[in-house]
C-alpha cells in the first residue's frame, strides 16, 4: 500500500467570518491605533484585553505585537538587567532565548525529559544561578506545575510563562500562564489564535502591569487601558521606563477577539485530530509516543514522538520516506536547524554546557503540525503513512 497524504502541513483555516466582518468595520473607520478612540468608543485592542483578561481569570492583560515581545517586555518589567542569567528550556524554539538576548541576558539551558518537558531535577541544580525562569511549554507539553512552582518558591524564582503553544491548556483547574508571575502568549499565524503577529501578556501584579504598559510604548495615554493597572500605580514609572514601541494595533485586535470567543471550541478539534494520529501510532515497534499526565489538559496543534536511540542514517530515512508519501516529519536532531526547528547548541551566542541526557531526546524528537484544515480521516492516513514507514527502516536496521 503506498497511499500518499496530499494536505498542506502550514495551511491554516481562513478566518471566520465575524473576524472579516470586524476587520472591515476597522477598515472603514481607519482607526487603526490602539489610542486612537472616536468619543465613547472602546478600543478594539483594549476590548481584546478585557475579554481575554477575563477568559483567563487575570486581572490584567496587554496587548503587544509578537510573543516574542511580550517574553522581552516580562523580562523587563521584572527588572532582568544586561548580564543577568534567566533559566530556560533547552528544547524550545528561537524566540525563547532570543527574548533573553534582547535584553542583554545570559539564558541558561535547562535540559529535557523524555516526556518533553523540563527536567526538574536540572532545575534545581541550575536555580542558584539566576532570579528568573523563562518556562517554555514547548509543543504544548506541560510539567508538573505544582513541582515546579514549590522549587521556584525554594529557590526564589520568578517564573515567566511561554505559553505560545498553550492557549487554552491546563494543568489541573489552572490555566496555563497562570502560574508564573507573568504568562506570555503569541497570536503570530501557527499558534491557537491567528492575527499574523502579535501577543498577549497576562498577570495579577499591578505594578509590573505599569511597566510592561509603558515598555510596549504607551506614551502617557495609559488611561485608555481597561485591562490595565490603575492610573495611579503609573506615578512611579510612568517617567523612569522606556517606551520601547511594540504595540497591538485595532485591526489584529478585532480579528483576535472573534476567535478568542470560540478557542474552546477549536482547542477540542484539535485534541481529536491529536488523538486519532497518537492512537494509530501506538505500539509502532522503536517508536515512542509522548506520555501525558491525567492533570495536563494540553491544546494539541501538533504532535511529538521520539525515536531514542536510532542513529542518523536511519532517522533521515524515516524523514525522507516519510516526505516522499506527503508527510513532512520535522527532525530537531538534525545537525543543522531547517524551518522552525532549533536546539540549543545552534544557538551560538549562548553557549550551553553539553546536557548529554537532552541531547540524546533532542536528537530522537520528530515534530509535526496538524493544522484545523486536516480532517480526522487525514490524521488517520498520515498515522498510517509514519506507521508504515518507521515499521520498514526499523525492521531493516
Ligand atoms: C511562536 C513562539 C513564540 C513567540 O513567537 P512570535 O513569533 O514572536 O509571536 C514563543 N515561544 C515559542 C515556543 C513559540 O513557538
Amino acid at each position: 500500500m503506498t497511499e500518499v497524504f496530499k494536505g498542506n502541513f502550514t495551511q491554516q483555516e481562513p478566518l471566520p467570518q465575524a473576524a472579516i466582518d470586524a476587520a472591515m468595520a476597522v477598515l472603514n473607520h481607519g482607526r487603526l491605533h490602539r489610542y486612537n478612540e472616536a468619543d465613547g468608543e472602546i478600543a478594539q485592542a483594549a476590548a481584546l484585553e478585557t475579554e481575554f483578561a477575563a477568559l483567563m481569570g487575570a486581572k490584567y492583560c496587554l496587548g503587544v505585537a509578537s510573543g516574542g515581545f511580550a517574553l522581552a517586555t516580562a523580562l523587563r518589567a521584572l527588572g532582568v538587567k544586561p548580564g543577568d542569567k534567566v533559566l530556560t528550556n533547552a528544547f524550545t524554539l528561537a524566540p525563547v532565548p532570543g527574548s533573553i538576548a534582547a535584553v542583554g541576558a545570559i539564558p541558561i539551558f535547562v535540559g529535557v525529559t523524555e516526556d518533553l518537558v523540563i527536567d526538574l531535577d536540572d532545575l534545581a541544580a541550575k536555580a542558584e544561578q539566576a532570579d528568573v525562569l523563562m518556562l517554555s511549554h514547548m509543543r504544548g507539553h506541560i510539567v508538573d506545575m505544582d513541582r515546579l512552582m514549590a522549587l521556584a518558591a525554594d529557590h526564589g524564582l520568578q517564573v515567566v510563562e511561554d505559553c505560545a503553544h498553550t492557549m487554552g491548556a491546563k494543568w489541573g483547574d489552572t490555566w496555563s500562564g497562570r502560574f508564573g508571575a507573568i504568562g506570555c502568549y503569541s497570536t503570530q499565524t501557527y499558534k491557537h489564535v491567528n492575527s499574523g503577529e502579535g501577543g498577549l501578556l497576562i498577570t495579577d501584579d499591578e505594578d509590573l502591569m505599569a511597566k510592561a504598559t509603558m515598555l510596549s510604548g504607551s506614551y502617557m495615554l495609559y488611561g485608555k487601558h481597561r485591562a490595565g493597572a490603575r492610573v495611579e500605580a503609573f506615578e512611579d514609572v510612568r517617567l523612569g521606563t522606556p517606551n520601547i514601541s511594540g504595540r497591538m494595533d485595532n485591526l489584529r485586535a478585532s480579528i483576535l477577539r472573534p476567535q478568542l470567543a470560540n478557542l474552546a471550541v477549536q482547542c477540542e478539534r484539535w485534541n481529536k485530530r491529536y488523538d486519532v494520529v497518537d492512537g494509530g501510532l501506538a505500539d509502532t515497534p522503536g517508536l515512542t509516543l509522548i506520555d501525558r499526565p491525567a492533570q495536563e489538559h494540553f491544546v494539541a496543534s501538533s504532535h511529538q514522538f521520539l525515536l531514542l536511540d536510532w542513529s542518523d542514517d536511519a532517522i533521515r530515512a524515516v524523514v525522507d520516506r516519510c516526505l516522499a508519501r506527503g508527510v513532512e516529519l520535522k527532525w530537531f536532531g538534525a545537525p543543522d536547524p531547517v524551518g522552525f526547528t532549533s536546539r540549543y547548541s545552534s544557538w551560538t551566542y549562548a553557549p550551553s554546557d553539553p546536557m548529554p541526557a537532552s541531547d540524546r531526546v533532542l536528537r530522537a524528537v520528530m515534530d509535526m503540525r496538524l493544522p484545523l484544515t486536516f480532517s480526522l480521516e487525514d490524521c488517520a492516513q498520515i498515522a498510517r503513512i509514519i506507521r508504515s514507514e518507521v515499521a520498514a527502516v526499523f525492521q531493516s536496521q
